[in-house]
């Protein structure tokens, strides 16, 4: 599809046109933004970054929804197969008693005497191997796994490496998140081959202070920069429906806009109020973020970062399948498979595949990237070979 489509405008028959019709200023607004947007998406290299500004974020916020979604949609079909996702399968190769003190998050430490949740040890690598493979077998490209640590110590290293490698020698892409990364365990990672490495900045700077105070913002930012540095591909995305204000979503975006490229897979999550945590009890008490700001919030996020998968994370379990079909249209193209996300409810597996039936969407294959490899020369026969990395 060249360009989007354009929104129809005011006509010298249409009523709508006179002046002193209030709808008339947010009309022109929105042609304008709509104007650009179409110009934007014939470029064939439109700028990731820094094309819209905070402002520019603000308007398609506040889009009529239908043209939000068509705009969003449009940029999609330019960048990525129409009908196609992505999916990956979770794991928690840690679960619980963590030292961070996230208040949506029932794996903190700060928070085990009402939410229960009962610690586990890491996960041995034979059983993470097991998963991966039911995971592969039932149709998952990307194989993601998780632990509650505020980061990796230097004896959980030399496991996770491992668990990189046996679980890219299925052929399945790989990604992890382990709590905060220094430049060298970004780089043996990347050596190791993994592919992403997922790090929410979770909300905006402004309301981050309302939902964690054990790292700041800056120390979330310094990690998704060392990430960035070793190659491998960033994973980054939010949780909406906290109590933050549409301000903060828009802030969030203006974030990744920011970076010096947004990240390749960005996670929209809408909360899962889990009771005994500070935000899940608030949230519970006061009720929950509209649906459709999520799927706004989505389709400013796939419009915003044109060439980034967007993923449909946490909150699925809970949404109907039309309310599912629109977070779609909004332009993600990525969720995950599987009954449990780390410690919270998923949709079924049965679900999720009648669901793209019905939608009529297809699976994405696994693209794993390579681990790094060195070239290596005999000193005796001068025959030169490649040496995998990170052993
Ligand atoms: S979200 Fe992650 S870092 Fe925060 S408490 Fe939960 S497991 Fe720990």
């Amino acid at each position: 599809m060249a360009g989007l489509l354009r929104i129809s405008e005011p006509s010298a028959s249409n009523p709508t046109d006179a002046t002193d019709n209030p709808n008339d200023l947010s009309n022109s607004l929105n042609n304008e933004l709509l104007t650009r947007l179409a110009t934007d998406a014939t470029k064939d290299e439109p700028s990731i970054t820094s094309t819209y500004s905070r402002e520019d974020i603000a308007k398609l916020f506040d889009l009529p929804l239908m043209d939000l979604l068509l705009q969003a949609q449009t940029v999609h079909r330019k960048h990525f197969a129409a009908n196609e996702v992505q999916i990956s399968t979770l794991l928690s190769i840690k679960t619980g008693n963590c030292p961070e003190d996230c208040g949506y998050c029932s794996q903190s430490g700060h928070h085990r005497d009402t939410t229960k949740l009962q610690a586990e040890k890491r996960i041995e690598v034979d059983k993470v191997i097991a998963a991966a493979k039911r995971a592969k077998a039932t149709g998952s490209s990307r194989f993601c796994m998780g632990a509650a640590w505020k980061h990796p110590s230097a004896k959980d290293m030399p496991y996770v490496v491992e668990l990189i490698k046996e679980v890219k020698a299925l052929g399945l892409e790989t990604c992890m998140t382990l709590g905060m990364l220094d430049d060298q365990q970004a780089t043996q990672l990347a050596d190791a081959g993994l592919d992403y490495y997922n790090h929410n900045l979770d909300t905006s700077r402004r309301y981050y202070e309302q939902v964690v105070s054990t790292r700041s913002y800056d120390e979330r930012l310094d990690t998704l920069a060392h990430v960035r540095d070793s190659g491998i591909n960033v994973c980054s995305g939010n949780i909406v429906g906290m109590g933050e204000s549409r301000d903060d979503r828009i802030d969030w975006v203006h974030e990744l806009l920011k970076m010096p490229k947004a990240p390749e897979s960005i996670p929209v999550n809408l909360l899962v109020p889990i009771a005994g945590t500070p935000i899940g009890d608030k949230v519970l008490a006061e009720g929950q973020l509209s649906v459709l700001e999520w799927i706004r919030t989505i389709a400013v996020t796939r419009i915003c970062c044109p060439t980034s998968y967007v993923r449909l994370s946490a909150g699925r379990e809970s949404l109907s399948d039309a309310e599912q079909a629109l977070a779609f249209m909004a332009g993600a193209n990525s969720f995950f498979y599987g009954d449990k996300l780390l410690t919270t409810g998923n949709a079924s597996q049965s679900s999720d595949n009648r669901l793209m039936r019905e939608l009529g969407l297809t699976a994405q294959y696994a693209t794993p990237r390579a681990p790094k490899q060195v070239p290596v020369m005999d000193a005796m026969s001068g025959h030169q070979s490649q040496v995998v990395l990170a052993e």
